[in-house]
């Protein structure tokens, strides 16, 4: 019997505004325990809440990106438990009117379209240590209030790969917007995975299982990987997949029961009365949206389609917003002539600049070498006025030294121009093959991949400095 997999999730983006989502505090990852918390923070009796801007107009952006019906009117509930690092005794969300409504995400080349249900805006608590001290708890309070935004998806995703592929994209897709750092080791991107399985051409759901707390992508492909076994085990000896949340274990690779469903928590949720409601007004909507910059699938596809890059550099380049812009900005001065192929300029980025920036700490676009002068760079190879080793091996490192030159002077300074010139040329040629008569008769009875030989003598002869098509031309008529 063969099972189809059904996962959902449930992602947790941290956002990246400066202060905390309903106070001043410092809203920044770190800091020593219990430094970024003001009374707010330690929710102190008759402290209240004050709602930060920029988490709503992030949240409005990613909206925006996903294809979701903004709500211009969207309110907070409050969600009690107890737990000693939630000092309010409740968290601050939105349960009944979130400010993202449906909208989707494809992934996989288009092969994929998982449909999101909504996003809401909500607070993160603070952390618990239980490892520092053997026998107590220690409480650190800096995350408390931190903004996030939960993006709940439909169960509409199949296998491990389409939830990693679905988190890259998220990952990439808030990094871009600019609004969070989406770093999973840090814990600004979390997905709780929510798995079942049913037999193949089922129309019913199966009885789903949630996995908490998946902190990184190899984790929630074992985790998921675990699960489906464990469940269609469960069916094919005749048992039944009970409800509930549980937890995944990254030293064995199990998972397992944290609660069943009749121990599920009873949030008690109700309306956050110390809030108004969030109206985002025609206006505050229409600037954000003219803000908006190209998404990122977008971007990866004209790359491929109006640049000719390959897919895999299509999505190398669309990683980073910087990456992209760079790229972007070198092919509109592409002007000179001939106008260099986007490969040539892609190649750049990848084989020297981006390994360049890397090592240095430099970001591409503060690259002291303008790129009007790195399209002249790839200009003297396109020309064939300096062989394309010689410009990566020496103009390159020599052009990062001395910025302000103009590439084609310093080739020339440092004598690293190709020659074209037909006397030049033909005086190396005559004395290459009259060094190697026998060689040159077995040419000209038929054994033409000789040609390959007297270009490496006549390169040698010029000390690098022939043009090659040139020069090969040239042979060949010698030869004939
Ligand atoms: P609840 O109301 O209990 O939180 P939801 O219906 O809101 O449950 O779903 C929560 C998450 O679980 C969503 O991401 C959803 O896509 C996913 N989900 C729901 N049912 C299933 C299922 N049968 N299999 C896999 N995922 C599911
Ligand atoms: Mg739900």
């Amino acid at each position: 019997m063969s099972y189809e997999t059904v996962i959902g999730l449930e992602i947790h983006v941290q956002l990246a505004t400066r202060s905390k989502a309903f106070c001043g505090d410092d809203a920044s990852f770190g800091g020593a325990p219990n430094t970024h918390t003001s009374a707010v923070s330690l929710a102190h009796p008759g402290t209240l809440p004050r709602l930060n801007k920029k988490a709503i107009e992030y949240a409005v952006r990613l909206g925006l990106a996903l294809g979701c019906d903004i709500a211009r009117h969207s309110t907070f509930d409050r969600k009690n438990y107890f737990y000693a690092d939630l000092p309010k005794g409740f968290q601050t969300t939105q349960q009944n009117n979130p400010i993202c409504l449906g909208g989707q995400l494809t992934v996989d080349g288009g092969r994929r379209t998982a449909r999101l249900h909504h996003i809401h805006l909500e607070e993160d608590a603070g952390k618990s240590l239980h490892d520092q001290t053997p026998h107590e708890s220690l409480i650190d309070l800096n995350r408390a209030g931190v903004p996030l935004l939960e993006i709940v998806t439909e169960p509409d995703l199949r296998s491990a790969e389409e939830v990693a592929a679905f988190m890259s994209e998220i990952r990439r897709l808030v990094r871009w917007l600019g609004i969070s750092d989406g770093n999973m080791e840090e814990g600004s991107l979390r997905c709780d995975v929510n798995v079942s399985v049913r037999k193949s051409g089922e129309k019913k759901l199966g009885q789903r299982c949630e996995i908490k707390n998946v902190n990184s992508m190899r984790f929630a492909r074992r985790a998921i990987e675990f699960e489906v076994k464990r469940q269609i085990g469960i069916l094919e000896s005749g048992g039944k997949v009970e409800q509930e949340t549980r937890g995944f274990d990254a030293a064995t690779g199990t998972t397992y029961s944290l609660r069943e469903k009749e121990e599920a928590h009873d949030y008690r949720y109700f309306p956050e009365p110390d809030l108004p409601p969030v109206v985002i007004s025609a206006a505050l909507l229409e600037k954000i949206q003219s803000e908006m910059p190209p998404l990122p699938q977008v971007m990866e596809q004209t790359f491929q389609t109006k640049y000719g890059l390959s897919t895999h550099d299509a999505a190398l380049f669309t990683q980073e917003r910087e990456i992209a812009d760079y790229f972007l900005q070198l092919t509109t001065h592409n002007n000179p002539q001939p106008v260099i192929p986007p490969r040539q300029i892609a190649n750049l980025i990848i084989n020297k600049l981006l390994p360049w920036s890397a090592s240095t700490g430099t970001p591409l676009n503060a690259c002291p070498v303008p790129p009007t002068a790195w399209l002249e760079f790839l200009n003297l190879i396109e020309n064939q006025q300096v062989s394309a080793s010689t410009a990566y091996q020496r103009l390159f490192p020599a052009l990062l030294e001395e910025p302000e030159h103009s590439p084609t002077l310093l080739a020339t300074e440092m004598n690293l121009l190709q020659n074209a010139d037909a006397d030049f040329l033909e005086k190396i040629a005559d004395e290459v093959l009259a060094r190697f008569p026998e060689k040159a008769a077995e040419y000209r009875k038929g054994k033409k991949g000789l040609i390959g030989f007297f270009m490496g003598e006549l390169m040698k002869a010029s000390k690098g400095k022939a043009e090659p098509k040139t020069a090969t031309r040239l042979l060949e008529e010698k030869l004939k």
